[in-house]
């Protein structure tokens, strides 16, 4: 639904009122549009020391042909409007090397343009080869969360943590956070891993592969079935029987086929991996994202409706992902990917049930990680902050107002911010992201 506050913002009486009243100001965010590059701007590169990451980093940026200058500290030029800033802090082995944020950022960080990015690698805390090390690389994160806070005009400011040997694995995800894909991801922390090299066309990162998609008739899951099928995806999609008719538009308007079930029944499982191995010889990529609300605080609570959300939320994605890996019908080398939701991480008043499913579904993705990295198989969750759906339509208006500003963007996000997220988690490239989980939040002050 559209947001009439951030439309009034950008009339000229609303233009004066943010400005004299010190309103909040929501720049409309773009969003990555079909053959439009990475980034579109001067992109201003710094590091401490020359490392194996920063190499990689460079290499990236060429790539994408961006236009890049490096700097170990910043200059404050009203020339330059950078895009991005990229720094590589892996090379921080003591707190003596943090000095070296404030020199790079404090000059040139009031020249970023609007809607532009920052990105700090480190190298992940706890593979640190020595104390001083792992306390140096764990003060990024309060670093990174608080200048995304003070950055305004709808830019984000993200932590990617690699860990050792892992710097040819950068690609997807620096490519996912300097992109408009991850314009309503902001104060996250990423981290990767070593997995196998894959190269793929990054247009098409998804050729080839086959995706189910639960809950995919309407809301977030129609945007990630779309957004999956145009990386190159075949997509199952899944829903109830009562939503047959909108599944079915989007499936034609994607080409994939569709499964009429409830996740909850019995033979959901048996089900889906039959389809997938008859119809398309196996699977590549499951996203749980089903879902349900029942709102009612506890002491009201009944059985029934606290079953129905753990049911559908959390048991029926433990249960399809058992069955699909142990039968082989989730090929060796695929992705899993949970929707969770920033009520799992903070909690919500009226939210017991919800809560304590997505809570659980961050719980799948720590138990599994581990366990299905043997074989190749990566499981990740992505947990959305407010997101414009039919779902948060109907929110009171208070509350859906609140709801809504919380946060550095001061806005809320759409589908396809939580569809990006996955089809980033999604891409083979991505070999060694695994064990995440994101939040597609706008950097919401709940639960932070
Ligand atoms: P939605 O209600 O618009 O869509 C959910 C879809 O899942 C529907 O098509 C529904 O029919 C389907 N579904 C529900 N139960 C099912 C079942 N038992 N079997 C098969 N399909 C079933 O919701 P949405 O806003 O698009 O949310 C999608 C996911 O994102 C959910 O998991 C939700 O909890 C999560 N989420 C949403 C928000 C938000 O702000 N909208 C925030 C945090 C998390």
């Amino acid at each position: 639904m559209t947001d009439r506050y951030q439309t009034f913002t950008r009339t000229p009486l609303g233009k004066t009122l943010v400005k004299n009243l010190g309103l909040p100001d929501p720049l409309p965010l773009p969003r990555w549009i079909e053959g439009s590059p990475v980034i579109d701007g001067p992109v201003v590169f710094g590091a401490i020391g020359e490392t194996d990451a920063g190499k990689a980093i460079q290499a990236l940026l060429r790539d994408i042909g961006a236009a890049f200058s490096t700097a170990n500290e910043g200059v404050a030029s009203s020339e330059i409007r950078p895009k991005a800033l990229v720094f590589d802090a892996t090379g921080a082995t003591s707190t003596a090397d943090l000095s070296s944020l404030q020199r790079f950022f404090s000059p040139v960080v009031r020249q970023l343009a609007p809607a532009g990015r920052v990105v700090v690698v480190g190298r992940t805390p706890e593979l640190s080869s020595s104390p001083e090390q792992q306390i140096a690389q764990r003060a990024l994160e309060g670093f990174t969360r608080s200048l995304g806070k003070e950055v305004k005009r709808g830019a984000t400011v993200n932590l990617v943590y690699v860990a050792p040997d892992a710097h040819e694995q950068l690609d997807s995800t620096l490519r996912f956070f300097l992109s408009p894909k991850s314009a309503y991801v902001d104060g996250q922390v990423a981290r990767i891993g070593t997995g196998p090299l894959v190269s793929n066309d990054p247009n098409r990162p998804l050729a080839g592969r086959t995706a189910l998609v639960t809950g995919a008739a309407r809301g977030i899951g129609a945007a990630i079935a779309d957004t999956l099928a145009r990386d190159g995806a075949t997509v199952i999609g899944v829903d109830v029987p009562q939503n047959a008719d909108p599944l079915r538009k989007v499936i034609s308007r994607i080409g994939g086929t569709e499964l009429l079930l409830d996740v909850t029944s019995v033979d959901a499982a048996q089900r889906i991996a039959a389809h997938a191995q008859e119809q398309h010889g196996g699977l590549d990529i499951v996203v749980h994202n089903a879902g349900i609300t029942r709102d009612r605080r506890l002491v009201n609570m009944r059985t029934d409706v606290w079953d129905a959300v753990l049911d559908v939320n959390l048991r029926a994605p433990e249960r399809i992902t058992k069955h699909l890996v142990d039968t082989g019908a989730l090929r060796d080398g695929g992705s899993i990917v949970g929707v969770s939701s920033m009520a799992g991480i903070a909690g919500n008043n009226g939210q017991t049930n919800y809560a304590t499913s997505k809570a659980g579904v961050i719980g799948l993705v720590q138990a599994l990680a581990p366990k299905l990295a043997e074989r190749q198989i990566r499981i990740n969750a992505v947990a959305p902050g407010f997101i414009e759906t039919e779902m948060t339509a109907k929110i009171p208006f208070t509350i859906r107002e609140v709801g809504r500003r919380l946060n550095s963007l001061q806005q809320g996000g759409l589908p396809i911010d939580v569809a990006e997220t996955i089809a980033w988690f999604a891409d083979p490239a991505s070999a060694g992201v695994t064990g995440n989980v994101v939040r597609v939040c706008g950097q919401s002050l709940l639960g932070a």
